[in-house]
């Protein structure tokens, strides 16, 4: 950890202003632009216009007409999925310009984004894939007199809502979805990351998603994002954020009974017992608690190992975390970038403080670290964590380990399952018994036995209790996009009700 200096790559920099993007038409704002100050370099990197009600009013309607009357809905699954397959030829094209948006505006390491954007360009050719294979059900069981059909129809106009932490990914686990059901969206990213998402809407634009189909529209949540949950014309609100805000969202969306998919919060535990490979759980201890600096909903913040173990797997944890590259996002060698905006770095330290005052001991870390430019923290690691401390229970989002141990097996189950979120899991040993019990027994979206955040495109992803409802990515994540509808179709005499035939 050295103090860094301004990057190369930004001794000339311009700030690069956006534009929304309403009914294939690039739009400026009417109020100030919002500026996006790098975190992990002090200056402005982006300007967004901060859109307004009526400009999401205006974006629904355009999401609403190309829904009705466009031709993307008609379209064939072959020429939704060659479309989709094109935008993937263009996002890795034009990855590099990508990654260097996301991890300027977000502060993760520019080798991290360039791997997401990688991530992002599967996705894009899996669901293509999907546009193809979308298809309901027949039923020829039900008697000579009836054939039974049950349509899959794209649900309508989807608002697809999305976080800061992974810009361009978390969009990409929802888009391309949408799109190969056949769905016309009104698409808002974060305020503080908006950069990559536009530049998604000039590719999609050149793949060929005719003008309405994508309508990208830039601003906050209270002033855009609310009325894209509230709003009649709209199907289905697609949200990925916290839990607090999806709360909101499922309210808001329960006045016109719209569908919502929700991925929130994790407190994710890593259960480890002593027979565990543990060099290989050290290592994914270290990724799972500090990749994207533990801004992350998957971040394993959480260790739960077993008392015989503890104090020898938190030094070797201890150890290996003092070696993570922390500094310039820029810089390729960066393993730990920089902290959202500064407000979130003072909230993280809170957090640290709060659980020192309950008891817990800081082993590593603990504090910010001044590198002469942007807002980084140390990876930290909190020991005699106890369950009914807040640092146990909520969301810190920052790269804070918290050590709690256990004796049992059935107590380990007990103090993963004590918490309101259930996003994903780890559970370590060499023993197929106990890593089938903990799978099972966890309640919680994804379990990972012997390795730790892994992820494909064909494997569901999301939440149980209030990390989320529904499953992104995986095979059925196109279906989320779609209503069934069931054709009864008589065939013969029909046998009326006054006059039995
Ligand atoms: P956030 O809830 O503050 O914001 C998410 C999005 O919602 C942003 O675009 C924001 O502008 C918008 N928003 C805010 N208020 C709104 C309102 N009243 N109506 C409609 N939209 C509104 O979340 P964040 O700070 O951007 O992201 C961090 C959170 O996201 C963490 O809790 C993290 O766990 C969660 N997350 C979950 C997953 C997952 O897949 N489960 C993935 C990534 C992030």
């Amino acid at each position: 950890m050295t103090a860094h200096v301004k990057p190369k790559a930004l001794e000339n920099f311009k700030a690069r202003d956006f534009r929304m993007l309403i009914d294939g038409a690039w739009t400026e704002g009417t109020g100030q632009p919002i500026e996006r100050i790098a975190p992990g370099h002090g200056i402005v990197v982006s300007r967004y216009p901060a859109g307004s009600k009526g400009d999401a009013e205006r974006t629904i309607a355009a999401a609403r007409k190309a829904f009705d009357d466009g031709p993307w809905p008609s379209m064939t699954g072959a020429e939704r999925s060659n479309i989709l397959l094109k935008a993937a030829d263009l996002i890795a094209a034009r990855a590099d310009e990508l990654a260097f948006l996301d991890c300027i505006e977000s502060g993760k390491p520019i080798s991290q984004a360039k791997g997401e954007l990688g991530g992002a360009v599967d996705i894009w050719r899996y669901a293509a894939a999907l546009a193809r294979d979308l298809h309901g059900e027949s039923y020829n069981t039900l008697g000579d007199g009836t054939l039974g059909v049950v349509l899959r129809e794209a649900i309508g106009v989807v608002s697809i809502i999305t976080p800061w932490n992974f810009p361009f990914l978390i969009v990409s686990q929802k888009l391309p979805f949408a799109l190969a059901a056949g769905c016309t969206t009104v698409v808002k990213p974060s305020e503080l990351t908006s950069g990559s998402t536009l530049v998604l809407g000039e590719i999609l634009i050149e793949a060929g998603v005719p003008a309405g189909v994508v309508n990208i529209v830039t601003g906050t949540g209270p002033e855009v994002g609310a009325p894209m949950t509230t709003h009649p014309d709209v199907d289905m609100v697609s949200f990925t954020g916290s839990t607090g805000v999806g709360r909101l969202t499922m309210a808001n969306a329960a006045q016109t009974l719209k569908k919502v998919s929700l991925e929130l919060g994790g407190k994710n535990p890593q259960i480890v017992f002593p027979d565990a490979d543990l060099d290989a759980f050290v290592d994914a201890a270290v990724f799972g608690a500090y990749f994207n600096a533990g801004e992350c909903c998957n971040a394993g913040s959480r260790l739960i190992l077993h008392t015989s173990i503890a104090a020898d797997v938190t030094a070797r944890i201890a150890d290996l975390a003092k070696k993570v590259k922390v500094g310039d996002p820029l810089d390729p060698a960066t393993q730990v970038g920089a902290i959202i905006t500064p407000q979130h770095l003072a909230k993280i330290g809170a957090y640290v403080d709060g659980a020192a005052k309950a008891g817990a001991s800081v082993a590593l870390g603990g504090a910010a670290l001044d590198l002469g430019l942007g807002q980084f923290m140390a990876p930290t690691i909190l020991s005699g964590v106890q369950p009914d401390m807040a640092v146990a229970r909520e969301e810190v989002f920052g790269p804070v380990l918290s050590v709690l141990t256990f004796e049992t097996t059935e107590e380990a189950i007990r103090i993963a399952n004590a918490i309101d979120y259930g996003l994903s899991a780890g559970v370590w040993s060499r023993d197929f018994d106990t890593c089938l019990t903990v799978g099972r027994k966890v309640r919680a979206g994804t379990i990972w036995m012997n390795t730790f955040m892994d992820g494909a495109s064909e494997l569901p992803f999301g939440g149980y209790r209030q990390s989320g409802l529904g499953r992104e990515l995986g095979r059925h994540a196109v279906e989320d996009y779609t209503e069934t509808k069931t054709l009864n179709m008589h065939i013969g005499a029909r046998t009326g009700w006054w006059m039995p035939r």
